[in-house]
């Protein structure tokens, strides 16, 4: 069902807007591109609307020292509660910790679009560049008032908590695989449940008198997006029709709120060098169907697909190591836990898990989306794929089976995760030619490059085990990529070369 844009809408907004130009200027942030953990829901249908629990909270002291909470955690088809330790967290001002600076709620972020100048362009500024959002309305600092609590489960605070408690893991995880004298990521801005308002004019609506065009609002919901610019990672909202239907949601999974942290633990290690690519985020889709920015060239776009594809199977990767490298924690995600699995070897719907030339064209915008069941235009599909391979890589150079893993073998296969991309991205920033197409070989080469190095580097000084047999565990590597990439056509994985 369509809502069409209501006159109270435009009204509330205008007024809202003259009062925020009275005071402090509203501030713009470059959510371009913001790297996601699925593909971003547009959706007309609004977003349920939370509450605060302790709202006397707010205007008081706050808590000196929060020890632990109540919070949820994926397992199967629905998420568990348990009371979850916490380490070096106050909420004095705000809570915070390590991690997160500043908690906020109530944030509210719109734009407006024109539907008339068609799929990719809509929301494009006359210069050609992605418009960004303004602040709506501004959000405020969220406090918490009880140590050792049960927040309602549908409560700014237990969003708040456990998105933080997950948050927290994956960080203390990632500094002790990482090892001392690792940059810690700085502490982000957490939004919580955060409105972020797409406005598109033109848009054709079916009236009682036939058809005509109006303005509708959508919201971005059922996701969460990492913005570099804003160093802030946002929550956003479920959607009101889909809220009782859900087991549960986004924020009560590890898996998730660490793949967002770990694009913040990317852009730490390698901001140089994705610098040097000319990428800072990765491309957002607009509309409701898969489509791209048109404000990159061609030749630059294929580079940042490939290097969004790179980041998601990053992202991925850290997530399920953090989540405790178990199917269960991801399982039964809405909309996206089947296919996320990264053991997994199969799509929802039983497509195999692999990266032929067909896949690959989609994912670099050369190509419409074939008969395939899986949306290969939108980078996590690719990079669960690439997430899939790595996996099976690290599990074969540790010689580790796949079932059980052991915390010693979650460090292992996350310190490899970390390690690769170190040197993916200094292969793909070398590799930049200016404005020029690259071609095919050219774009995946790091790729190849990466895997091959981060093997001859491992064997030789990490392996530890004399009985492993380099080649051996090389060969079996080899055997793996071109199972999984057959469209990485260089050697040694070309077709007519011998593993
Ligand atoms: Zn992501």
């Amino acid at each position: 069902m369509l809502m069409p844009w209501s006159r109270t809408h435009l009204i509330t907004l205008m007024g809202l807007s003259l009062t925020l130009s009275c005071g402090r200027s509203r501030r713009e942030i470059d959510t371009t591109m913001p790297p996601s953990v699925a593909k971003p829901v547009l959706s007309l249908a609004p977003p349920l609307s939370y509450e605060l629990a302790d709202p006397d909270c707010q205007g008081g002291a706050g808590l000196a020292q929060l020890t632990a909470s109540e919070v949820r955690s994926w397992q199967g088809q629905a998420p568990e509660a348990q009371l979850a330790e916490f380490t070096n967290t106050s909420s004095v001002d705000t809570l915070n910790d390590d991690t997160v600076a500043l908690t906020t709620f109530g944030d509210s972020y719109q734009r407006s679009c024109d539907f008339r100048r068609g799929q990719g362009l809509r929301c494009l500024d006359p210069s050609g560049r992605e418009l960004m959002w303004r602040e709506a309305a501004i959000g405020k600092s969220l406090k918490i008032c009880r140590d050792r609590f049960a927040y309602p489960r549908r409560s700014y605070e237990a969003v708040a908590l456990s998105s933080l408690h997950h948050l927290q893991s994956a960080r203390n995880l990632y500094l002790a695989v990482a090892g001392p004298g690792t940059k810690a990521p700085p502490p982000l801005r957490l939004s919580v449940l955060a409105t972020f308002m797409t406005d598109l004019s033109h848009y054709p609506i079916k009236g009682d008198d036939g058809p005509r065009e109006g303005t509708v609002r959508t919201y971005v919901t059922d996701n969460l997006a990492y913005f570099p610019d804003a160093q802030m990672l946002t929550v956003f909202p479920i959607r009101e029709s889909e809220a009782s239907l859900l087991n549960g949601y986004f924020w009560e999974s590890a898996f998730v709120l660490a793949h967002e942290y770990a694009h913040h633990i990317d852009l730490t290690r390698h901001a140089g060098a994705m610098a040097t690519l000319g990428l800072r985020w990765q491309p957002m889709l607009h509309g409701y169907e898969a489509g791209l920015t048109a404000s990159v060239p061609g030749s630059q776009l294929a580079t940042i697909r490939m290097a969004g594809a790179m980041a998601e199977a990053f992202a991925d990767l850290v997530g399920f190591y953090a989540a405790g490298a178990k199917e269960e924690a991801v399982i039964g995600l809405p909309y996206i836990g089947r296919d996320r699995v990264v053991t997994y070897d199969k799509f929802r719907g039983g497509s195999p898990k692999v990266l032929t030339l067909e896949r690959l064209d989609t994912l670099l915008g050369g190509a419409k989306m074939g008969d395939d069941l899986i949306d290969f235009g939108d980078i996590h599909a690719s990079g669960a794929v690439i997430a899939h391979t790595l996996d099976r890589i690290f599990l074969e150079l540790t010689q580790s089976p796949q079932q059980s893993r052991t915390v010693e073998g979650i460090s292992k296969h996350f310190k490899l995760a970390l390690t690769f991309m170190d040197i993916y991205t200094d292969l793909a920033a070398a590799s930049r030619t200016d404005g020029q197409d690259l071609s095919k070989e050219v774009l995946l080469s790091p790729l190849s490059e990466a895997i091959q190095r981060l093997s001859t580097d491992y064997l030789a000084n990490d392996a530890g085990q004399p009985a492993t047999d380099p080649v051996k565990v090389k060969r079996a590597i080899c055997e793996i990529v071109r199972d999984q990439i057959p469209a990485l056509t260089i050697p040694p994985f070309a077709e007519d070369n011998h593993c």
